[in-house]
């Protein structure tokens, strides 16, 4: 084990930002280590983009450390906008970024990064709620545009959110996942797909929000609930997986 030093790990092998939305659980992180980081593209929808410059990065709650908005523009950060369902190139990596919508209380969009390195595939979602709870299409349209990577093998995984147990009632989701809705979505994706294609397929859990309790539930309840023989991972802070 060789260890590298946060401000390395910053500075220099973080080659850039997908902002999936602008809620302050997701870019916190990035405004207040602004000051210590190095200069990167940040990329996102226009919406998203927008919100970033208007209610942060704006020379009043925090400086302008972009390239566009308000106050003085120290240019750190250069603004990508990703129009949906086109392939940009992330800045000094080998890697390309497609952009789909998701609904996140609805009219209120995430968005999931598509990111493929010469023949593999990733894929990420922000927070996201159902098509059910949502009433949306959003997940349909983009399960309908992976299921073909999933079939020949080209998607290694996806990063998708389960925020609370089952126990939630649907009026507390606040356009977030729960294990039966998840479970529910990728029953729909495996009708694209066919369920041999989902056994072992890896689906990496983000987004649990605390109490820890809930943490093992939500454990407790895909696990029971995995009738498709998906492979779960549960990340850890510092602790390196594979897809
Ligand atoms: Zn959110
Ligand atoms: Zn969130």
């Amino acid at each position: 084990m060789f260890k590298i030093s946060s401000e390395a790990v910053l500075k220099k092998y973080i080659k850039g930002y997908l902002i999936s939305h602008a809620h302050l659980d997701h870019v916190a992180g990035l405004i207040i280590n602004s000051p210590a980081d190095s200069s990167k593209t940040i990329y996102a929808i226009t919406s998203c983009m927008e919100m970033m410059q208007k209610h942060y990065f704006n020379g009043e709650t925090w400086a302008n450390f972009g390239d566009k908005g308000n106050g003085y523009l120290i240019k750190k950060y250069h603004y990508q906008i990703l129009n949906p369902e086109e392939e940009t190139p992330i800045t000094n990596t080998t890697m390309t970024v497609k952009a789909f919508p998701l609904s996140h209380v609805n009219p209120f969009e995430s968005t999931a990064f598509l990111i493929k390195n010469t023949d593999a595939y990733a894929l990420y979602l922000g927070d996201t709620g159902s098509d059910t709870t949502e009433k949306s299409d959003k997940l349909h349209l983009l399960w309908t545009a992976i299921a073909p990577l999933i079939k020949n093998k080209q998607l290694k995984g996806i990063f998708i959110e389960v925020s609370f147990p089952n126990e939630q009632e649907d009026a507390q989701l606040y356009g977030h996942l729960t294990p039966n809705y998840l479970l529910k979505e990728l029953h729909s994706l495996s009708e694209l797909t066919g369920k041999n294609a989902l056994k072992g397929f890896k689906i990496i859990i983000t987004h649990m929000k605390p109490p820890a309790e809930n943490f093992l539930k939500i454990k407790a309840q895909l696990k029971r609930q995995n009738d498709l023989g998906l492979e779960f991972i549960f990340p850890e802070q510092g602790k390196r997986f594979e897809l």
